[in-house]
């Protein structure tokens, strides 16, 4: 006797349909299943893919739009206009706000995510009291890693060192840096680093989100990744400035992206937004680099649109990276799917026997469809469990008229 039997499934990378059986929140098997389940789902030839994996989002600067005043012309502004906001932040209404969010993100069929949760001498820990217990009540339905984030910088903001580390002893899983907001990039860098080796946590930045090749911190921090062996445990956000090299300079950048294993993840909602450019995400994944697309923000200064829906940021990337082909758009379900798992280091995750049962129902047969159309969904999966289930229902009036 399995759990969950989930009959006819469309799988990515097969022929036809098979039956997923699932059990003690694994995948048991993949086929042609007659073991009988405690729980079957009639999938109907609908397709079905691993969960969705949110790989940047900001939870606690999410929904502001009421709340700030005017309209951020730059990145300079948006910064300052939430630090602003930000004095006014109770650890009930980043709490609130958070939820919020995370309501729709599991709806949409994310099953892990990585939150920036900023600390800085602004808002000192309030987010990471926020957001900390969130990993808890949200575990049946989603695995949220907390990534603690030097939003104001390290150096130019006196005392954010020692809150990363308290954020880092409270339970934060990673620790996250922005060079290019700050004094010194460079000894910005090496503190995010000297945390990260001091805690054995993996590294995240955000970088080079500028229209020109103006910092290029990317590469100081390819050299301090290999100078602390942590291959495989850094990724970078943004990275707008490296579309802006001519293509022999990107493919020097991206050597040495590939070298150091850095994960690049791609926002464009904000990229586009507020620089109008997108790294190469093309020429990245044709060297092998892991990219993710994800949401950032969701309603703020930023972004002032957002729906926290993973689907909606491979459609613009589509458009905006002019990634059309069946092949590049099934690349693109890989960027909210695999290779966002690779980047934050899920294990076994995927449609493999023994893999979690993380999974996600789809109102399409082919995965081209979640990139050209954004189709609903209709089952989330997570640990083995239903977490979510989406109920339909449209009745087209008009035709009866017609017919009267
Ligand atoms: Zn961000």
């Amino acid at each position: 006797m399995i759990d969950l039997l989930l009959r006819g499934c469309r799988l990515p990378d097969r022929e036809g349909v098979a039956d997923v059986g699932i059990a003690e929140g694994r995948i048991v098997a993949v086929g042609v299943v007659d073991q009988r389940a405690r729980e079957t789902v009639e999938v109907r030839g609908r397709l079905v893919t691993p969960g969705l994996v949110e790989a940047h989002i900001h939870l606690d600067k999410a929904l502001l739009m009421g709340r700030v005043r005017g309209s951020a012309g730059t990145l300079e502004e948006a910064i300052r206009l939430t630090g602003e906001a930000k004095r006014g932040f109770t650890v009930e209404d980043i709490r609130t706000r958070a939820r919020q969010v995370l309501d729709l993100a599991v709806a949409a069929g994310t099953t892990a995510m990585r939150s920036h949760v900023e600390v800085d001498p602004i808002v000192g820990l309030a987010g990471m009291a926020a957001v900390l217990p969130l990993k808890g009540e949200y575990a049946p339905a989603l695995d949220l890693q907390i990534c603690a984030f030097a939003q104001e910088g390290i150096l130019q903001a006196p005392g954010t060192e020692a809150l990363l580390r308290q954020a880092l002893q409270m339970g934060a899983d990673l620790v996250g840096g922005v060079p290019y907001n700050d004094t010194d990039p460079v000894k910005h860098i090496e503190i995010v680093f000297s945390l990260a080796r001091e805690f054995d946590v993996d590294a995240d930045f955000h970088v080079d989100f500028f229209d020109e090749p103006e910092h290029l911190h990317i590469r100081e921090i390819a050299k301090q990744t290999v100078r602390a062996g942590w291959h495989g445990r850094v990724a970078v956000g943004h990275l707008t400035e490296l579309a802006a090299l001519p293509p022999r300079g990107q493919d020097a950048v991206i050597a040495d992206i590939v070298t150091a294993g850095i994960g690049v993840i791609s926002l464009p909602a904000t990229d586009l937004y507020l620089i109008a450019r997108l790294t190469p995400i093309r020429r990245l994944l044709a060297a092998g680099v892991p990219v993710a697309l994800a949401t950032n923000n969701v309603r703020n200064l930023f972004t002032p649109v957002g729906t926290a829906d993973l689907a909606h940021m491979a459609f613009l990337a589509a458009v905006a990276a002019h990634m059309g082909t069946s092949t590049q758009m099934r690349e693109l379900v890989a960027t909210l799917t695999t290779l966002p798992a690779r980047i934050l280091r899920l294990r076994d995750y995927g449609l493999a026997v023994g893999c979690r049962a993380d999974l996600l129902v789809w109102e399409c047969e082919r995965p081209e469809e979640i990139v050209a159309a954004v189709p609903p969904r209709s089952l989330v999966v997570k640990n083995g469990r239903v977490t979510i289930e989406h109920e339909r229902r449209r009745r087209e009036v008009w035709r009866r008229r017609e017919g009267l």
